[in-house]
């Protein structure tokens, strides 16, 4: 039989590049796939429903919750954010692992939740690299830029209970970090040790 799949929680301050490093290490593995979050944030030039995030407006978000099919939700940055349940249960039921790129609150609420659940945290190499990159990624006005930042500080401190630490300095070597940490956790013991019982 099928092992139940693992939950894979990414987080770190927006601009660190958890899109970029997430997509580039699970591009062309089959066991993985990607939950895509419900946000009340207004699309950025070049996002499309359903692909980065399902937009939706506060009264319908405030529905889901009301309804509990969000698995987590949180506020950052006076947008609301949260994971649809039904398709998370779907994908680790049919054994696949499954990822959700999360702010630090959301991800606290999962490891309480679903202790099994692999935390990794990812950071760029230096705050002020991670102003370049939200600068450089131009979606973002000076002020969001600002609030994301002094967010970057305190999720810093927030973050112990994470399992690993991945630093984007070079964008494939944090890739290939990410998915010798997946391929790690697929080869823990007690998750083969069915390929030890005896005929
Ligand atoms: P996040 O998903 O964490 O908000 P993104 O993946 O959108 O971050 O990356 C933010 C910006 O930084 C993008 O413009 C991206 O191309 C760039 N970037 C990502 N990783 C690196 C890296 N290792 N070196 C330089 N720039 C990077
Ligand atoms: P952005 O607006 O830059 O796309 O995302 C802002 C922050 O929200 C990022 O740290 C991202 O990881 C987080 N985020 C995205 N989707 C979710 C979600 O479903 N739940 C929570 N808690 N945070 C999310």
């Amino acid at each position: 039989m099928k092992n139940r799949g693992r939950l894979i929680v990414i987080s770190g301050p927006s601009g660190a590049g958890k899109s970029t490093v997430v997509f580039k290490a699970i591009e062309g593995r089959t066991d993985v796939c990607f939950s895509t979050s419900v946000t009340t944030r207004k699309p950025r030039e070049g996002e499309v429903d359903g692909r980065e995030y399902f937009f939706v407006d506060l009264e319908r978000f405030q529905e889901m919750v009301d309804h509990d099919e969000l698995l987590e939700h949180a506020e950052y940055v006076a947008n609301s954010y949260g994971t649809p349940r039904a398709y998370v249960e779907q994908q680790l039921n049919a054994g696949l692992n499954v990822l959700l790129d999360i702010e630090v609150q959301g991800a606290r609420q999962i490891h309480e939740k679903m202790p099994e659940a692999i935390m990794v945290f990812i950071i760029p190499p230096s705050l002020d690299e991670l102003k370049r990159r939200l600068e450089g990624r131009g979606t973002d006005t000076a002020r969001a830029i600002e609030a994301r930042l002094i967010r970057a500080r305190q999720e810093y401190q927030e973050a112990s209970f994470y399992n690993y630490l991945i630093v984007n300095d070079d964008a494939d070597h944090a890739a290939k970090e990410l998915d010798a940490i997946i391929t790690a956790e697929d080869c823990r013991f007690s998750n083969r040790k069915t390929w030890l019982e005896l005929p």
